[in-house]
């Protein structure tokens, strides 16, 4: 079956009702053996360096992996720099696919791209309209998961944003996906609870680091709601699917995504939140706007490279945890 990358998560049930496996690119890039070693290949040819690192991951990863030539880039709902990202990746022989995510969410224009995704990729509504019925019954357990995360204490942070984020595109297969999670929730009860005083909440797109779950816990704090990772998880429960990636916040502004932070925030009653912020990304800016807006102790991370927490960060982890308790 043929395989399509997409730079970040797009109705991917019309990849599937076309008989084609999404590839989110970006969780390929970060779970390479050394992610560094791509940003880098990106940057020996001309990247620059003060770009964001999965920009330059995302093109090295789409280049290596020669069983996937054609690529649904995010053009509006994700950052400017895709549009480069695409312009270099057609130099190089890969065919690319716009979709734009209306910034104003109007559900017109978003059913229109929709629509030309459908066309482009040969597949029907009513196709994609089972697939949605398909991918419900995987989706189902991972809202399990996450609500098992901040209504009880066994499921880690780091095992909540990696289910999560693997909802992007199933990892190629949901039905494969939905039994390894099978397992994992079967799994549970043996587990021994996290002994964790903190809760936190992580917002922000997804770290580049990957021991950010697990130094919390070591300090006696656990993240119990990953923002935009639970977004790839469509979780809500909306028959119509346009209205799906409609009320999906991340793609969308701030102050949309707020509503759906503070509302997250109060249910699952943390004691603060940890906003990360990409080096060289946009949505820094949108810090001050989340500091202003949200009434709880924030510590805003920044991450570069994929990389282990550096000392300065981990200094400042442990100081935001001492200000809580
Ligand atoms: S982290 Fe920011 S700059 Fe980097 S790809 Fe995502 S939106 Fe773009």
């Amino acid at each position: 079956m043929q395989k399509i990358g997409m730079t970040t998560t797009v109705p991917m049930e019309v990849i599937y009702a076309a008989g084609m496996i999404p590839v989110d690119l970006n969780n390929i890039f970060i779970t390479h053996e050394n992610p560094q070693s791509l940003v880098e290949e990106a940057e020996i040819a001309g990247y620059p360096r003060n770009l964001c690192a999965w920009i330059k991951g995302l093109y090295t990863t789409t280049l290596q992996n020669e069983d996937i030539r054609t690529i649904i880039a995010v053009t509006q709902g994700d950052c400017s720099n895709t549009h480069a990202l695409m312009e270099t990746l057609e130099m190089a022989g890969v065919k690319v696919i716009p979709f734009a995510f209306p910034f104003d969410r109007d559900y017109d224009l978003l059913k229109l791209q929709m629509e030309k995704l459908i066309e482009s990729l040969g597949t029907s509504w009513e196709a994609v309209q089972r697939t949605k019925a398909r991918l419900e019954q995987v989706r189902q357990r991972v809202k399990e998961l996450d609500r098992l995360t901040w209504q009880g204490d066994r499921v880690s942070g780091w095992d909540n944003h990696l289910f999560q984020v693997s909802c992007s595109d199933f990892e190629g297969d949901p039905e494969a996906f939905a039994s390894r999670l099978d397992t994992y929730l079967a799994e549970l009860p043996q587990r021994n609870p996290i002994k964790a005083d903190i809760r936190l909440a992580y917002i922000g797109v997804p770290p580049i680091m990957d021991d950010l779950y697990d130094y919390l816990e070591e300090r006696g704090a656990r993240v119990v709601f990953n923002e935009v990772q639970r977004q790839f998880t469509m979780p809500f429960a909306i028959d119509d699917i346009v209205e799906q990636y409609r009320t999906y916040s991340y793609p969308y502004g701030i102050f949309y995504r707020l509503e759906d932070i503070t509302r997250e925030l109060e249910r699952r009653q943390v004691d603060g939140v940890i906003h990360y912020a990409q080096s060289f990304c946009y949505r820094q800016i949108e810090d001050l706007i989340i500091r202003q807006k949200l009434k709880y102790p924030i510590l805003t991370l920044e991450g570069d490279k994929p990389n282990k927490l550096d000392a300065r960060t981990r200094m400042r982890l442990d100081a935001f945890l001492d200000i809580l308790r």
